[in-house]
C-alpha cells in the first residue's frame, strides 16, 4: 500500500539546488505539504504558456523559492512529515490557480493526472484467475509500441495470458524505426512518459534514444521482453464464431502458421508507413533516396547537394541537422509549417534539476502536473471555426486569428534580415489547420544560411540529376531526402481484419477509419485498437494520456468478458453511430477539419480519422467504465475448458 505520509527531504540539500526549482511545482508542493493553498498568490501565477517554468521575473522567481523553502524549513521545525497527496480541496486550489474555475469532472480527470512516484492507479485491481478460473484465455497484442507495450503491461499485472507480436526486430515501435539526425520528441518529455513509470530524462524534449532506451527498459524490468515474438508480422485477424476465438495467421522466418486468440489488441500505431509521393520519375535518380523514417546511416552527406522534400515535423529535425555536413541544402516546400516558438526544445536539463526531479519528494509529480494542467482544455478555442466571424483560408475566428497574429510575429521577428524569406515562409493557412510544429529558432536560422535554399515552386519529375521544378529549373542532387510524411490515415494496413459474417474492417471503414473512444469497432467481438482512430490531439490534452485511456478501456473490456463469463463482447451499432456522427461533426468545426489545407489529419474523404475534436473531459468520461449497455454480450460459444470442467 501506498504511505499517506512522507518525510520531508533534507533541505539542506534542496537549498544547495534551490536556484534549479521550477518555481510551480515547487509552489504546487508546498501547498500540497501545508494543506494551505493561499500562499499560491495572484502574482506568483505562473504563464500557463510557459509551464513547467513560470515566465515569471527571475527577481519574483527567487523569492518565490525562499519562501517555499522557509514553509518547508518551519514545517520540519514542527517535526513535520507531509501527506503523500493532496487532498481534493487542495488539489483543486492548485489546479484553479492555473486553470481558473473547473467542473467537479475534470477535478476527478486531474485526480488522476497526478502521479506521485510509486503509484500507478491505472494497475488492474483484478485478477484473471479469481474472475475466470481455469477458463482458458490468451490476448494478441500486436505491436511493441508505447501503446502495444502499456496494454501487455496490464495484461501480465491482472494475470492474463498474452502474447506481443512484433514485426520489427526489437521493440519501440516509432522510436525503434525512427533514426534520422536530431529526431527527437516534440511534447514535453516529462509528459511523453508512462504516468506511473518516471524517468530522469536528460532534456526537456528528449532525443529518440532516450525514449527507445526508456521503452527497453520499461519492458525489461515489467518482464514483457520474454513475451514478444520479434520479427513476426500479423497478416490476418478472422473472427471465429464457432469458437469464439481470433484466428490469427502470422508470418515469421519460418513461414506462415495461424494461432488462435480469445481477444485481440491491436497497437501498430499511425506514423509507421512512409508516404513516398508518385512523383514522375522518382525512380530515375541516380544518387542515394530515403524516407526519413528509413534512414540510411551508411550514406554520408558529406559535401554532397543534399535536396530535402517535406517540411513537416521531421523535416525540420533532421534537415538543419544535415547542413553542416552537407555541401549544400535546398528544401523544396509545398506548404510552410507554423512553428511554436519553445526556447527550451533542444536544451538538456541541468544536473541540479535533474537532482530535483529524482529526489525531492512529490516534485517530479507536480512538475508532470503543471505541464499537463494549461493542456486540460488548451486552445480549443483558438482551433473552433466561428461561423460569424465569417471563417476564412486565412483565419477561421477571432482567437485564430490572434493566434495568426502572435506565430507570424514570432516568424517575422526572426527574419529582419531576410525579408525575401517571409513570403514563402509564413502560412497562409489558418493556424491549427494542420501540425504546428515547435521551434527554438533553427528553422530560420537554417534557411538564412548561404548554403541553404528553400524553394516553393511545386515539383514537376524526378530525373537521374535531380529534381525539375514546374518552370522547368532543375535542382541538382546527390542525395535525395523524403520528409513527406506517412500513410496516417491508412489505419491497420496492410492487415487484413475479418470479423462476425464476414465483414471486412477496411472495407467497413471504407478509407474512413473510426472506432468508439478509438478502441472499439461493431461487427469486430473481442477486437480492440490502441491509438486508434481519433485519438490524436493538437491544440490540449496529450498523447499518452490518451494512450493510457484507451488502454485502461481495452483492460476494462477484457475483465468485463470475464467476469460475466461471456465468450464475446461486441459494441452496439447504435453506440457507435452516436458517437461517430458527434466526432464528424465536432471535427468539421475546428480549423483542421474546416480547412482544405493538405495534411495528415485527413483522409481522402477529407474527413478526420486523426483527430479528438472534443474536450479531454468528453475522453476521460468515455474512457472511464466500460458500460455493459454499450456491448453485445455473448454467452452462446462454447467454452472449451468449461465444458471440460464440467
Ligand atoms: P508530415 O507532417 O506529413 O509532412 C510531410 C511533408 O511532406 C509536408 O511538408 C508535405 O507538404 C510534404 N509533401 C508530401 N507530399 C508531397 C509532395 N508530393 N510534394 C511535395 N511535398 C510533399 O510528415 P512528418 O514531418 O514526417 O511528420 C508526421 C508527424 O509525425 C508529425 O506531424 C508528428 O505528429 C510526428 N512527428 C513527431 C516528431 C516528434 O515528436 N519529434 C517528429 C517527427 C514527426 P504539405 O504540407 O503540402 O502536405
Amino acid at each position: 500500500m501506498a504511505p499517506t505520509h512522507l518525510s520531508l527531504p533534507d533541505l539542506d540539500q534542496v537549498r544547495r539546488r534551490l536556484d534549479a526549482a521550477q518555481t510551480p511545482a515547487l509552489l504546487m508542493l508546498v501547498a500540497q505539504a501545508t494543506g494551505d493553498t493561499s500562499l499560491l498568490r495572484p502574482e506568483w501565477r505562473p504563464d500557463p504558456l510557459a509551464l513547467p517554468f513560470s515566465g515569471l521575473p527571475e527577481e519574483v522567481d527567487r523569492a518565490i523559492r525562499e519562501h517555499a523553502l522557509s514553509v518547508l524549513e518551519s514545517l520540519a521545525d514542527q517535526g513535520g512529515s507531509m501527506p503523500a497527496r493532496p487532498t481534493r480541496e487542495v488539489l483543486r486550489g492548485i489546479a484553479e490557480w492555473i486553470t481558473g474555475p473547473l467542473e467537479e469532472d475534470e477535478v476527478s480527470l486531474l485526480d488522476g493526472v497526478l502521479v506521485m512516484d510509486d503509484e500507478d492507479p491505472d494497475a488492474p485491481d483484478w485478477d484473471y484467475r479469481e474472475l475466470a478460473g481455469e477458463r482458458p484465455v490468451r490476448v494478441a497484442i500486436i505491436g511493441a509500441g508505447i501503446s502495444g507495450l502499456l496494454g501487455a503491461l496490464r495484461m501480465k499485472q491482472a494475470g492474463v495470458p498474452f502474447v506481443i507480436f512484433e514485426r520489427a526486430e526489437d521493440l519501440g515501435g516509432t522510436w525503434y524505426q525512427n533514426t534520422y539526425p536530431d529526431c527527437r520528441i516534440d511534447v514535453p518529455s516529462h509528459i511523453y512518459t508512462y504516468s506511473f513509470v518516471p524517468s530522469d530524462w536528460p532534456s526537456y524534449f528528449c532525443r529518440q534514444e532516450a525514449i527507445l532506451h526508456y521503452l527497453q527498459e520499461f519492458a525489461k524490468a515489467e518482464g514483457l521482453v520474454e513475451h514478444i515474438r520479434f520479427g513476426t508480422e500479423v497478416v490476418s485477424a478472422q473472427w471465429d464464431a464457432e469458437e469464439a476465438a481470433w484466428q490469427m495467421r502470422l508470418r515469421d522466418q519460418a513461414g506462415e502458421r495461424v494461432e488462435s486468440f480469445t481477444a485481440v489488441a491491436s497497437a501498430v500505431g499511425q506514423l509507421n508507413r512512409p508516404a513516398i509521393p508518385d512523383i514522375p520519375g522518382r525512380e530515375t535518380f541516380a544518387g542515394p533516396a530515403f524516407h526519413s523514417a528509413e534512414w540510411d546511416h551508411g550514406v554520408d552527406l558529406t559535401d554532397r547537394r543534399v535536396v530535402v522534400i517535406g517540411t513537416g515535423a521531421s523535416a525540420l529535425q533532421f534537415a538543419p541537422a544535415v547542413a553542416d555536413a552537407a555541401a549544400h541544402v535546398t528544401v523544396l516546400q509545398r506548404t510552410p509549417p507554423w512553428l511554436q516558438p519553445t526556447p527550451e526544445l533542444r536544451r538538456d536539463i541541468g544536473a541540479d534539476e535533474r537532482w530535483l526531479l529524482s529526489e525531492l519528494p512529490t516534485y517530479r509529480g507536480w512538475y508532470r502536473f503543471s505541464i499537463f494542467l494549461p493542456k486540460l482544455r488548451g486552445n480549443l478555442e483558438a482551433a473552433t471555426v466561428d461561423p460569424d466571424y465569417p471563417p476564412t483560408e486565412r483565419a477561421v475566428s477571432a482567437a485564430n486569428d490572434a493566434l495568426r497574429e502572435t506565430l507570424t510575429t514570432y516568424l517575422t521577428d526572426q527574419m529582419v534580415d531576410r525579408p525575401d524569406l517571409v513570403g514563402a515562409v509564413v502560412p497562409a493557412y489558418p493556424p491549427a489547420s494542420k501540425r504546428i510544429v515547435r521551434d527554438d529558432g533553427t528553422w530560420i536560422r537554417f534557411l538564412s544560411r548561404d548554403d541553404v535554399d528553400l524553394v516553393s515552386d511545386p515539383i514537376e519529375r524526378i530525373v537521374p540529376e535531380g529534381v525539375v521544378l514546374r518552370d522547368g529549373r532543375l535542382i541538382e542532387a546527390d542525395v535525395l531526402l523524403w520528409g513527406t510524411g506517412f500513410k496516417a490515415s491508412e489505419f491497420l494496413m496492410p492487415m487484413s481484419v475479418v470479423g462476425e459474417d464476414g465483414r471486412d474492417l477496411h472495407s467497413q471503414w471504407d478509407g474512413d477509419a473510426a472506432a468508439y473512444m478509438g478502441v472499439a469497432i461493431p461487427g469486430f467481438p473481442n477486437f480492440f485498437t490502441l491509438f486508434g482512430p481519433n485519438t490524436s490531439v493538437l491544440v490540449h490534452a496529450n498523447l499518452v494520456y490518451f494512450i493510457e485511456r484507451q488502454v485502461r478501456y481495452f483492460t476494462e473490456s477484457i475483465r468485463l468478458l470475464l467476469e460475466t463469463g461471456a465468450t464475446s463482447l461486441c459494441l452496439r451499432e447504435e453506440i457507435f453511430e452516436e458517437h461517430q456522427r458527434e466526432l464528424v461533426a465536432a471535427n468539421a468545426q475546428r480549423a483542421w477539419g474546416w480547412s482544405s489545407v493538405s495534411s495528415w489529419y485527413k483522409n481522402a474523404h477529407g474527413r478526420s480519422p486523426i483527430m479528438w475534436p472534443l474536450s479531454t473531459a468528453d475522453f476521460w468520461r468515455g474512457t472511464r467504465v466500460v458500460d455493459p449497455a454499450h456491448y453485445v454480450l455473448r454467452h452462446d460459444h462454447p467454452i472449451h475448458h468449461t465444458k471440460e470442467q464440467a
